[in-house]
């Protein structure tokens, strides 16, 4: 039988790459994301439409899957990026960060839980950030929140080892997706400086001289979500091209 996977933000980006991974090694994957992906035939998986922000729906859908399935794995990836330091963070722009990044993280562990309990077996996996680990110039909110995430991690781990169930943080340097280049064009726009130039700027930046891959960071995820990972929980992990190690 095939196991079940459940992940938020699936349509682009790093989350894309883990559903047409875990597709490709016989998971059954439903992705609740705000729009289904543009990836067509590639991407076989069960899109629900979610907003991650409203956590009554996220519960709603996920309590929904539970009634067919046992879920295996949860895959917390739905998240946005923010730029600005504290002063030019809005009370709005911090919640905004917060419930997309955090509050949709908590609600989707919340509603998986059930079915793992039961199961006494599952995988969380929340997509946080090198900077869970490290702060970023003009990151106020996203640092925060990816901080959040990684305690989320680790308090869930603890909780709930009992039921065998792991979850884990990982924690990507700058890897190229959607996100990052609308990150780019925003910097580009606001500064005027050339985005060719800043992209080459940021390739430089990385020890190992380039930026990280979408499928390179499924790849840890579906190690992560599998049995041979299954002594770890509670953990960080990251995969930055040793931008942390500096
Ligand atoms: P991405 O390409 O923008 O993909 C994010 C996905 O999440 C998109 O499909 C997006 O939908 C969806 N999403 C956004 N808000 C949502 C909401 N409220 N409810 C449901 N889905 C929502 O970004 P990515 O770079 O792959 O990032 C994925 C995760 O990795 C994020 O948590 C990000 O913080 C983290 N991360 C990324 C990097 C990086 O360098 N790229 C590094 C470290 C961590 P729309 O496209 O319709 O908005």
């Amino acid at each position: 039988m095939k196991k079940v996977c459940v992940i938020t933000g699936g349509s682009s980006g790093i989350g894309l790459s883990i559903v047409k991974l875990f597709i490709e090694n016989n998971y059954q994957v439903f992705n609740l994301d705000l729009s289904p992906s543009t990836a067509g035939a590639d991407c076989k998986s069960e899109y629900r439409q979610c907003d991650v922000t409203n956590t009554q729906l996220v519960s709603e859908i996920i309590a929904d899957i539970a009634k067919q399935h046992t879920i295996d794995v949860l895959v917390s990836n739905a998240g946005i990026h923010f730029s600005a330091n504290i002063e030019n963070t809005s009370e709005a722009d911090l919640d905004k960060v917060f419930n997309i990044n955090v509050k949709g993280a908590y609600a989707a562990i919340k509603a998986v839980l059930p079915s793992m309990k039961a199961n006494k077996n599952g995988a969380i996996l929340l997509m946080a950030s090198d900077q869970a680990l490290i702060a970023k110039q003009n990151s106020f909110a996203y640092n925060l929140s990816k901080s959040a995430l990684a305690s989320i991690a680790k308090t869930t781990a603890l909780d709930y080892a009992s039921y065998n169930i792991r979850a884990n943080a990982v924690c990507p340097g700058t890897i190229e997706t959607p996100l990052y280049h609308q990150a780019i064009d925003n910097y580009c726009q606001k500064s005027g400086a050339d985005k060719s130039a800043i992209h080459l700027e940021e390739e430089k930046l990385q020890p190992l001289q380039r930026l990280g891959q979408p499928e390179e960071v499924a790849e840890l995820v579906l190690f992560l979500a599998s049995d041979k990972a299954k002594f770890i929980t509670g953990s960080l992990q990251v995969i930055d091209g040793g931008y942390t190690a500096q």
